[in-house]
């Protein structure tokens, strides 16, 4: 009887001279030692090798390894969501009685964060214009541990003044961790203007085909990396084997992906401007841009994939150009190869009151446009109908 083979001892990978080219997908949760000395020696550090995918797994190095590449870092941590990324960078560092300053046109689910989730565990939170590097200065408590910035404002596409920033948490000993989702490293490289945290939603552009969840936070610093990465281990912000996969994927064709929606959003940005019931078009650099300068200096002639827009009208006509559109998704995410279009009043600002909104600029005819990378002809013919439909409501 004990010599019957048993269905459940895994067969041995099938011995092969060639090698795949693919990298494998390693769905493993756990992984076998041969002994208690080198399980002892990997634990430690001394030995290479997982154990355990909750605390790291291949699929995840290889995608963190190349997201290194493009930031200019090293042992950055895939979690399994961008927001997992901004919790585990904000709380693997902070603690009670701390302060953070934030942006005040942070991505909503970071405004959340900071603005309910920090403040039950003792941290102190508040916002300052981003555009203003004084306001940064003037809002800086004796007990401001960081500043939590994005470069390229959601979905106003205000630029922040990273510099002015950076040099006023340089001053006062303030950690500087910047969300580069929207821009990009193909845009902007935070480590090289002074941020001490790189943080990205994976699941936006860089992985770019809108079927993996993830996220990504990198620091120089050691006992910050150390501390990031015990904190996401131990609460569990594990990504899927699948999704590290799908997304290394992806990133193989993300420069070219992004070149060509960079291009495309510019041009779609100056037809925009062209058609009548367009009332404001917002592109980092264009000349009627409020923040053009600033934009050209940091990002240089790279305006990033995109573009808002506000029509003539109300709710009403808004409804009538998403109708307009009907092969433009309406989607509330961005940086997917096929352009999405999406409507903060009915979505990511609709829990602000009217005023607020207005503040922002933010109206019922405000679009935000995720441009993708169709052929731009296509783009052109699609949003000109679309914004003709809004207008003959
Ligand atoms: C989408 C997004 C996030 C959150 O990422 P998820 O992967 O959706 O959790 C954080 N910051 C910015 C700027 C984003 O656009």
């Amino acid at each position: 009887m004990s010599d019957t083979p048993s269905l459940v001892r895994r067969t041995p990978w099938p011995a092969s001279a060639s090698r795949p080219v693919v990298t494998p997908l390693q769905p493993s949760v756990v992984y076998a030692s041969p002994d208690p000395d080198t399980l002892d020696a990997q634990y430690a550090g001394t030995n290479p090798g997982f154990t355990y995918a909750r605390e790291g797994h291949p699929n995840a190095q290889v995608l963190a390894e190349k997201i290194d590449m493009l930031e200019g870092a090293e042992g950055g941590l895939i979690t399994g969501s961008g927001m997992a990324a901004v919790t585990a960078a904000l709380m693997g560092v902070l603690k009670a009685g701390d302060h953070v300053l934030g942006g005040d046109q942070l991505y909503g689910r970071s405004l959340r964060l900071m603005g309910q989730d920090l403040n039950r565990f003792g941290i102190a939170t508040s916002l300052a214009d981003s555009t203003d590097a004084r306001a940064f200065a003037a809002a800086i408590r004796p007990e401001t541990k960081m500043i939590l910035l994005e470069v390229v404002s959601n979905p106003t596409l205000r630029v922040a003044d990273i510099e002015g920033i950076a040099a006023v948490a340089r001053e006062k000993g303030v950690l500087l961790a910047i969300d580069n989702t929207f821009t990009t490293p193909r845009g902007f490289r935070p480590f090289e203007h002074g941020a001490d945290i790189v943080i990205h939603s994976v699941t936006k552009i860089l992985s770019g085909h809108s079927d993996a969840t993830l996220g990504y936070t990198a620091t120089k610093d050691p006992a910050l990396r150390k501390a990031i990465y015990d904190f996401a281990v131990t609460t569990g912000m594990t990504p899927s084997p699948f999704d590290c996969w799908l997304a290394e994927r992806g990133l193989y064709s993300f420069e070219l992906r992004y070149d060509r929606a960079e291009a495309n959003a510019a041009a779609l940005a100056d037809h925009l401007a062209t058609l009548p019931g367009v009332k404001k078009v917002l592109y980092p650099t264009r000349s009627d841009h409020p923040d053009q300068n600033r934009a050209v200096s940091l990002l240089g002639e790279r305006g990033g994939h995109m573009v808002s827009f506000v029509i003539e009208g109300d709710r009403a006509q808004a409804n009538a150009l998403t109708r307009g559109a009907p092969d433009l998704a309406f989607a509330p995410t961005l940086g997917d190869i096929g352009t999405t279009l999406s409507h903060p009043a009915s979505s990511s600002h609709r829990a602000l009151a009217p005023e607020a909104r207005a503040a922002l600029g933010i109206t019922e005819g405000f679009f935000r446009v995720s441009v993708g990378i169709e052929d731009i002809g296509l783009l052109k013919s699609e949003f000109s109908k679309a914004v003709a439909a809004s207008q003959a409501v």
